[in-house]
């Protein structure tokens, strides 16, 4: 009797571990986002080996070895990707201990935090545009080691940034130094410095090159929309970008910034807040992307007095944030490729989904606003391994409860969310 019933137990453990350790799954979808074909299919299986989606149909096979994921009530589609997030940084409420009392030490720790809210949001993926002091190559690893839970992420590391501009720390003493190496700081001005800055940040871990085009508006130096590199400074940090393989993208409020840049080459702009009529069509000429952040211009208008920022600043975002909605609406109906975007970091990390009712409501379509944040934006930073659900790709899959094409804010309440085939949100 004893025996038998150890026999049993051994057996219920055996098999209860191995349900753990299960490396094939299948999902079973009631609807399916086909964001490569606009379409949706239902009652379709996702198979899934490991970490790569295996097969997608509806008339699949189930091994008997594989563990079903029922989500038949639900709508699955690929992980969400935003292609400008901060993941390491997020405003404390107290603006200058934010930029004179936390350090680089601080942004890694908080970042790991910041990640795991922005994956259970159903943010599979991240191209990080700008950290302190390589915080992001260091999140980014520990995450592709399964150290700690967050998105994929693709990092820009240092913003780099003329001297006194957006990438810079203006409106202190000039007797305030950073005891930094100086490349460190991002700052740099002329050819042979970028050249060497975008050779400095690659050589720690950049996968893309981020820097500023134009003047910002969370920074202290005047003007907006300002260029802050010439012609040939932008060309000469496209060119060596490109040099080592990557990807640039230019920072950029104003309308000469934003030419300047896509005539340099970029892959993308970012903000794209003043756009005309022959940016707009040079956009288009050059296949740049637009990613611009319509969404955080509700939250700094009503929180960042209380977080303490400077009226001047506030005032700067009053210049762009209407007209950045205007110009995004403009780029909608001419055409011009759109990439999800947030800029997650000025406003809660983990939020970043509030901005599809804008992209919504200035002019893209529900399928549209979620191909921006998948296919679109896989093919910006360059990987054909996410942003779909198909044979070959990582198993980044989200679902949620109600109708996504029938209210694009249904993705603000992800219920499901795996990552490289794990389950991380049910
Ligand atoms: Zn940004």
């Amino acid at each position: 009797m004893k025996t038998k019933l150890l026999i049993t137990l051994c057996i219920f453990f055996a098999q209860l571990s191995f349900a753990q350790t299960k490396t094939l799954k299948a999902i079973r979808a009631g609807k399916l986002i086909d964001v490569e074909h606009a379409t949706v299919l239902e009652n379709v299986i996702i198979l899934i080996d490991h970490d790569t989606i295996k097969a997608v149909g509806k008339n699949i096979p189930i091994p008997d070895s594989a563990q079903i994921i029922d989500l038949g009530g639900s709508t699955v589609l690929p992980g969400l990707i935003d292609c400008h997030t901060h993941i390491t940084a997020q405003p404390s409420g107290d603006y200058y201990a934010d930029i004179f009392r936390a350090t680089q030490v601080d942004d890694a720790i908080m970042g790991t935090v910041f990640a795991r809210k922005t994956l259970e949001a159903g943010f599979t993926t991240c191209r990080d545009v700008g950290a302190r002091g390589f915080a992001d190559v260091a999140l980014r690893n520990a995450i592709n080691r399964g150290a700690v839970p967050g998105p994929r992420l693709f990092v820009a590391t240092l913003f780099i940034g003329a001297t006194g501009s957006h990438g810079d720390i203006s409106g202190f003493s000039p007797y305030l130094q950073w005891d930094l190496p100086r490349q460190m700081l991002g700052v740099a001005d002329g050819i042979d410095e970028l050249r060497k800055q975008v050779r400095y940040n690659i050589k720690y871990g950049a996968d893309i090159i981020k820097f500023g085009a134009s003047a910002g508006v969370l920074s202290e130096e005047e003007s907006v929309g300002a260029p802050q590199y010439t012609q040939e400074e932008m060309n000469a940090i496209v060119a060596e970008t490109k040099a080592w393989g990557k990807k640039a993208c230019a920072h950029a409020h104003g309308t000469e910034a934003i030419k300047m840049a896509v005539k340099a080459g970029v892959a993308s702009i970012e903000h794209g807040s003043m756009l005309d009529d022959e940016a707009i069509a040079l956009m288009k000429q050059y296949g740049t992307y637009l990613v611009a952040d319509i969404y955080n211009d509700d939250y700094i208008r009503t929180e960042y007095a209380r977080l303490g920022y400077p009226d001047k600043i506030i005032e700067k975002e009053k210049l762009v944030g209407q007209v950045q909605r205007e110009s995004f609406q403009q780029a909608v109906k001419a055409g011009v490729k759109i990439a999800f975007g947030t800029d997650a970091g000025v406003y809660p990390h983990g939020w970043n989904a509030k901005q599809f009712y804008y992209m919504v409501k200035f002019g893209c379509t529900p399928m549209q606003a979620i191909q921006a944040a998948t296919i679109n934006a896989a093919d910006l930073i360059g990987n054909a391994k996410i942003g779909n659900i198909k044979a070959g790709c990582y198993a980044d899959i989200i679902a949620v409860k109600a109708d996504v094409l029938k209210d694009i804010t249904t993705l603000e309440n992800v219920a499901f969310v795996m990552k490289g085939g794990e389950v991380f949100k049910q």
